[in-house]
């Protein structure tokens, strides 16, 4: 006995929805280790790489107080 098309259609549009959604989920996957990639900002002091400038200067101040902010952090709201 054949399906009515109705049905098939409905079928096939929650399969394209859980496709979709795997996709999504594939996608933040890649962002996450793109992310881990980008470790682009290195301690001019330890040479501990971050990912972004705020954890840097929050990094610089509470690791090396003493030590002078690099210009590039002056900026940066921690
Ligand atoms: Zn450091």
């Amino acid at each position: 006995m054949a399906q009515p098309r109705g049905q098939q259609k409905i079928q096939s549009q929650q399969k394209n929805a859980k496709k979709q959604a795997g996709q999504k989920k594939k996608q933040g996957h890649d962002q996450k280790a793109a992310a881990k990639a980008a470790l682009i900002y290195t301690c001019t002091v330890c040479r501990t790489q971050m990912p972004d400038p705020k954890t840097f200067k929050q990094h610089f101040e509470s690791k090396h107080p003493k030590t002078p902010l690099p210009p590039e952090l002056a900026d940066v709201q921690a």
